[in-house]
């Protein structure tokens, strides 16, 4: 997704991702609106982010669906005192209790997994259920005398925009509508022409819209940013652990990153017993090259071997640089006599590297040993030892070829 616009802190565009497209304008602006006051985090992060809290944001929203629950059984009460016993009355309770449906059903779904998108729907149609039930109620199930306070509602609004997590318009758009369902109740059906109230009235709607926008807006981006920071430096530790294991001039693991690898793979191989071979390679005459050509044409032929493999290699081979221009392959699940005939072919591509290469790197051959995991090996050094073994013979034999060592 392409990053537009800026992000209210600097260095933080990640935080900046919802573009707004060439759909309609009113959905351009609302999104404008939300990048402006509570931007979002790229797709993926967002997704990751919300799933991190969503078993918490749960919990509290069902927290505080039981809370109003409980406040609309102690309004039944309210309702005996205000209707007296009339008309309206079995109205009112009706209306109450398919609010207490929408309510409890909401509860048990949450009880069940959702993902934050579900989350999102059920929340806001709950919101917009409960909004519609009780701005009912207060039109149309009151006596024309009773006049509302408030107070529950301007606390009912306020518990929307802080405690109801999700996403900006999520709790903006209910708190909004029933806002404006207030309003139109106070002055479309039950007018009051005390010009005090009516401004005590707008100011306190107002208030709290403005001040739960602004709070939960800002405690909602400070969240993103706080997650957005851990997963920086979760990243920042994975790469400095890469880095740790990696070797600079290669590419390939270091001497460290590839025993700690060749472990691995050793302690799963005696968990499902299957073959495991290793290769243990030197470059011939290396001294010479560096001799003859320079340390930097050395280089250049490490450099172009090590690719080389890294490019051929499967997932799950390991290929490590073990000292100066000696190398290690590990190759789970391949018995000896297949990696004899895979070191065979290596070694005859290592006769060609060098034509492959820019800058051209010279020419060399290499020697190979090679040793395949054995029922009475303790650790992966033991299958060393012997790799190592079989490439003293591969020199001895007189270099560039393969040597296996079969046994103990
Ligand atoms: P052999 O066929 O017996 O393996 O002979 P060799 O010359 O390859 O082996 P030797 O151990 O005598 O020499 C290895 C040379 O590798 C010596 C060292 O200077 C060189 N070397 C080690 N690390 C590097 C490096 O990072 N870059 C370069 N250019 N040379 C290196
Ligand atoms: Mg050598
Ligand atoms: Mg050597």
């Amino acid at each position: 997704m392409p990053v537009k616009g800026n992000m209210p802190v600097e260095g933080e565009k990640i935080l900046l991702l919802l573009t707004p497209g060439d759909d309609c304008k009113l959905l351009a602006l609302a999104r404008k609106i939300e990048n402006r006051l509570e931007p979002r985090l790229d797709e993926r992060l967002e997704r990751a982010y919300r799933t991190r809290y969503l078993h918490s944001d749960a919990l509290i929203a069902k927290l505080l669906a039981a809370f109003w629950v409980a406040i609309n059984l102690f309004f039944v009460y309210v309702d005996f005192l205000v209707l007296d016993g009339g008309p309206l009355l079995p109205q009112s309770l009706a209306v109450r209790g398919i609010l207490l449906v929408a309510i409890t059903a909401y509860v048990v779904r949450l009880g069940r997994s959702v993902s934050p998108a579900q989350y999102d729907r059920l929340t806001f149609l709950m919101w917009l259920v409960a909004a519609a039930c009780i701005l009912f109620l207060q039109a149309f199930l009151r006596p024309p005398t009773y006049i509302n306070y408030y107070t529950v509602d301007i606390l009912l609004i306020m518990s929307i925009y802080v405690v109801v997590p999700g996403t900006f318009w999520n709790r903006v758009i209910p708190a909004l509508l029933y806002t404006a369902g207030h309003f139109a109740i106070f002055f479309l059906i039950k007018i009051v022409d005390q010009p005090a109230i009516v401004l005590i009235f707008v100011a306190s709607f107002l208030i709290v819209n403005i001040i739960g926008l602004y709070f939960s807006a800002r405690y909602y981006t400070s969240r993103r940013r706080e997650y957005l920071g851990r997963h920086q430096d979760a990243v920042t530790r994975d790469k400095l652990a890469e880095l740790a294991t990696r070797d600079e001039l290669t590419g390939a693991l270091n001497r460290r990153g590839f025993f700690r690898r060749a472990e691995e793979e050793f302690a799963v191989r005696a968990l499902d017993d299957s073959p495991l071979s290793l290769f243990v390679i030197d470059i011939d005459h290396f001294k010479a090259i560096n001799d003859t050509f320079g340390h930097h044409a050395g280089d250049d032929a490490l450099k172009t071997f090590s690719a080389h493999i890294l490019d051929i290699i499967r997932e799950r081979d390991s290929f490590g640089r073990t000292g100066g221009e000696e190398f290690a392959l590990l190759l789970p699940r391949t018995d000896g006599e297949k990696a004899v005939t895979i070191a065979e072919r290596l070694r005859g591509q290592c006769g060609r590297l060098f034509e492959q290469s820019t800058p051209p790197a010279p020419a060399f051959t290499v020697s190979i040993g090679v040793a395949q995991a054995q029922p009475g090996d303790k650790t992966v050094y033991d299958l060393y030892r012997r790799a190592d073994k079989a490439l003293y013979q591969a020199k001895n034999g007189g270099r560039n070829q393969v040597s296996f060592s079969a046994g103990q």
